[in-house]
């Protein structure tokens, strides 16, 4: 009778194994990354059309350490924040500024770069290197073309969304900054996005100049879902020795050039 009970125990374990499908394996652990592969050097396509840059290099090193697959993908920028609420090992990690309403929804890891909006304008078209945002929702007023190109969802959508505001000027919201520039000359004046986005598109761009706006800096952050408190610890010890050692200098200029 015994052993009878212990091979029914001995069959129920192996089935058991059987339909888990891991049994005797540790599961690996996936980090599902969201990004926007139009804005380097932070994240855009190389030559075979893979998604790499700084923040890549990040989530890697990070996923490394902690023992995590790293699955990149590639999605509108809006979509992120969405994405990373429906999966608690989710996280965003394309430039995002830190704000108070991604705040609401996600949990920012330690500030990992800093940045300001840039206008993309045609050559010649500003005076200095400064522009003030009502000197260049001013432009865009005059312009025979009156819209200002936004990546969608941005902080920079935010910015001239906010300039604009009782002017003839107006916006339009592009999937990426690298369209909107695209559409220079023909459906927008100007275009408005992060400083080294701004500055990878101008230099592909003979025709093409950029200016710092005047406005306030912005710090960048990776946001993670908000039932994950211990993920983000583990990752902001590793981010804040990353950026003591210098590895995200490194990473900078090595997509930048
Ligand atoms: N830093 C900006 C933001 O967070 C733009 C980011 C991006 O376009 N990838 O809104």
């Amino acid at each position: 009778m015994k052993k009878i009970i212990t091979l029914i125990i001995a069959a129920a374990m192996l089935l058991g194994c059987a339909a888990l499908a891991g049994c005797g394996k540790t599961e690996e652990k996936v980090l599902n990354v969201y990004t926007n592969a139009g804005f380097a050097p932070y994240e855009y396509l190389d030559e075979n059309g893979k998604v790499v840059g700084v923040d890549i290099d990040v989530v890697n090193y990070i996923g490394e350490k902690l023992g995590y697959k790293v699955v990149i993908n590639d999605i509108e920028f809006n979509a992120i924040l969405n994405e990373v609420s429906k999966d608690k090992f989710a996280v965003g990690a394309a430039g995002m500024s830190k704000k108070p309403d991604r705040d609401e929804v996600a949990l920012a890891s330690e500030v990992y770069a800093t940045s300001i909006q840039y206008i993309i304008a045609p050559k010649g078209t500003f005076e200095g290197e400064k522009v003030a945002l009502a000197d260049a929702v001013a432009y865009a007023a005059a312009a025979s073309v009156k819209s200002i190109g936004v990546q969608k969802g941005t902080t920079g959508a935010d910015l001239v969304a906010g300039g604009i505001e009782g002017t003839d000027a107006k916006v339009i919201e592009y999937s990426n900054a690298i369209i909107a520039s695209n559409d220079i000359g023909s459906t927008v004046c100007a275009v408005v996005i992060d400083k080294m986005p701004a500055e990878a598109i101008c230099k592909d761009k003979d025709n093409l100049q950029c200016w710092s706006l005047d406005a306030e800096m912005e710090s960048y952050v990776m946001y993670f879902n908000k039932d994950n408190a211990e993920l983000v610890a583990s990752v902001n010890t590793i981010l804040k020795k990353m950026i003591s050692d210098g590895l995200i200098d490194q990473y900078t200029v090595k997509h930048s050039s």
